[in-house]
Order: C-alpha cells, then structure tokens, then sequence
C-alpha cells in the first residue's frame, strides 16, 4: 500500500529520516515505535505530503506521489484527536470533509450517522465538542477522518494526552476498527505496550533508520540488537561476557552474577562481550526455601533457574501488578509480582527466572 524507496529528510545540519526503505501492506495495522527524535513524525509528514523529502521516493498503492500535494494523495493524518473544530457540532465535525469535497446532504447524513454509530457517537450529533469528554472527542476525531473512506490513516500518537485507562480503552476499539474496516492504520508512538497491543506489524526506529521490522512476537523474541531488546519490553538489559556456549546454553558473566541464558539460532557461535536481556514479566519472587537450597549456585547448572538476591528500592503499582525494583551488586533489576504478593521497601528478596526467558545479544 505504501512504499519508500531511500526516502531521506534533512533539517540542516539534523538528518531526521536517514535513507529509509519501508513497505506497508494493505489493511494492515503498522505501528513505527521508538524513542523521541527518532523520525517518527517526520516519517509519517513525508508520506502525508506535509513535508517534502531531500531525496527518494514515495510510492501509495503503486503511483509515485513524492511530489503529488497533500489533499490529492487521500491519506488523512490524525493527529491528538482532540482537535475539533470548536465552532462546529459533532455533526458538523464529522461531515467537514464531505461537504468540502462537496458531496451531497443526503449521502452524507448517510455516512455520517453510519460511522457515528460504529464508534458508538450517534447520541452526540448534536452536540458541541466541548459537551464531550476526552474519549468521546478523541471518537470524533477519528469519525471525522474515517468518514472519508480513506484506504490509508495516518495517526501519529492519538492517545498521548488520554489517562491509561481510557487509552487502553480506546486501543481496543482502534484496533477492533482497523480489522473491521481494512483500512491500512500507520500509527505512530514511543510507547512500546501501545505497539504491542494494536500492531500487525512494528517497524523501530532509531536515530532516523529502521532498526527492525518484524511482529511484536519477533521482536520481544528475537531482538535485532541492544537497541530493539531495551526498547522493546525487555525492562532489563545489562552488559556481560560470554563465559561459556553450547550453542544453546550461553553462560554469562554480568554484574547479576554468572546467569544462564539462549542464544538465537543465528547467533550459535556467540562469545565476548554481550547484552543480557530478561523481561521484568519473567521474572518471580523466588521462595525462601527455593532461595536457601540454591545459595551460592547462581547459574551452577543450564537446565536449574537463575536465581539472584537483591533489595526492593522501588516500587510502581500497576492495579493487580506491582513492578519492583531490586537492587542487584549496585545494579537495579525489574520485576513484575502480584501486588499481593509485593515485598515492602528495604525487603531482602530472591528473584528467579527461567535461562529460556533470557536472551542473550550481540553488541
Ligand atoms: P519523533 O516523532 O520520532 O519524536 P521527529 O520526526 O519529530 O521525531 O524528529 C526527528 C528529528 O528531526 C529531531 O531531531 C527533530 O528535532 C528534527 N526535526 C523535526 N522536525 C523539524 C523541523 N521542522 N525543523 C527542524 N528540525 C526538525
Ligand atoms: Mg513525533
């Protein structure tokens, strides 16, 4: 549906999207992830038409558009939903863009109260914007580009300023509506669960270039570097040298100790320095028994638990989980408990987590 072919953007001295190849499939939902700065915005303005390239090529659905004017290449950007036209009402909002194309009053009370009843807006019609809450707005904002029909959205962070539980909230139904609509969603966000939760497919980037393209499963299991494994649900990612390697089995020298972990199957002849990546969700309180029996055994076998001791210095609620944070030889480890469960700050615990869960990089 989209394609970039060696698109480069240039702000001066800044190269904001640095030679870039990229293929977006039809009714897919392709979320680009990474860090602020990276080129997200700027990936996604080039393909609007709302910034011209320095070079290369944009192609949508198979004609070169890298110099055709926004209004005519038909993929609408939704930025924050929120902007509505304040002095419009939702009807009004909604039906913006159709009256501007110039389409009839009948056709479009047609679409309008069609795709206000699919995003479950069609008791606001008459409404102003400032007589709805942030989640109904953000609704009208995306009825408003959706009536378009258009075969390409754009959305670059919609859900940045909503509380978490409405984004999740709203997630759901974008994802639930891109499937019911096969309209291609190209989404852009820093925040990696959002990724995670919505996406068919994930493209990383970092510092204007595509590090990894690949589904959330390819890149929570098979990180392309350092860089994808940190940013990418691996909430602790520390330095470390390989000390033995079977192929299989990779032990690790680190500041947790001597860990085991798995190496990709491309990566069999893995040695020297490495990056050692356990997700804080795989980790467990281990038990005190578990903990005695183990003592001094940290890592002894491939095939037995790692197992490390530590002291809880932090702690972020998250409803029926806990994330803590443990203090490791001066290195702070993640860890996701039961809130239930969560050990109180000052606590001496035990963390254990299985040598499969842990990957071991290529730095
Ligand atoms: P992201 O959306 O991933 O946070 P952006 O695409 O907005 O990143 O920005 C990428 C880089 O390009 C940043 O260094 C940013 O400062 C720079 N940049 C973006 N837009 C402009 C602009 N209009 N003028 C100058 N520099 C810009
Ligand atoms: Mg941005």
């Amino acid at each position: 549906m989209i394609r970039l072919e060696k698109l480069r953007k240039e702000f001066g001295d800044v190269v904001a999207v640095d030679d870039i190849d990229l293929e977006i499939r039809e009714a897919e939902f392709t979320c680009i992830i990474g860090p602020s700065g990276s080129g997200k915005s700027t990936t996604l303005r080039l393909v609007a038409g709302l910034e011209k390239p320095t070079s290369g090529t944009i192609y949508i659905a198979d004609r070169d558009v890298t110099r055709v004017p926004p209004h005519k290449r038909n993929v609408p950007m939704v930025w924050q939903l929120f902007v509505l036209f304040p002095h419009l009402n939702v009807r009004q909002n909604i039906e913006y863009g159709l009256t501007k194309r110039g389409i009839g009053r009948k056709e479009r009370r047609k679409r309008v109260e069609k795709i206000a009843e699919t995003l479950g807006v069609e008791r606001f019609l008459d409404r102003w914007t400032n007589e709805l809450s942030g989640g109904e707005q953000q609704r009208v904002g995306l009825a408003r580009a959706l009536v378009l029909e258009p075969p390409v959205l754009l959305l670059d962070e919609p859900l940045g300023s909503l509380d978490a539980a409405l984004g999740l909230a709203v997630q759901s139904e974008l994802k639930d509506l891109q499937q019911r609509s096969g309209i291609t969603f190209v989404y852009v966000t820093h925040n990696q669960s959002e990724a995670l939760a919505m996406a068919d497919r994930i493209v990383v980037m970092n510092e204007g270039k595509i590090v990894q393209i690949g589904s959330g499963t390819d890149l929570t299991d098979h990180p392309g570097g350092r860089f994808v494994a940190d940013f990418v649900g691996q909430n602790n990612v520390v330095d470390g040298t390989v000390v033995s390697n079977d192929g299989s089995n990779v032990q690790v020298r680190c500041p947790l100790g001597s860990v085991w972990g798995r190496v990709l199957s491309s990566e069999k002849q893995l040695t020297g320095p490495v990056a050692y990546a356990i997700s804080a969700d795989r980790m467990r309180l281990a038990s005190s028994e578990a903990d005695a029996s183990k003592e001094g055994e940290t890592g002894a076998a491939a095939d037995s638990p790692n197992i490390i001791k530590g002291v809880v210095r932090g702690e972020e609620y998250r409803g029926v989980w806990t994330t803590i944070v443990v203090e490791v030889n001066g290195t702070m480890i993640r860890a996701s408990v039961p809130s239930e469960e969560r050990p109180s700050l000052g606590e001496p615990v035990a963390l254990s987590w299985s040598s499969e869960d842990a990957m071991v990089i290529p730095i």
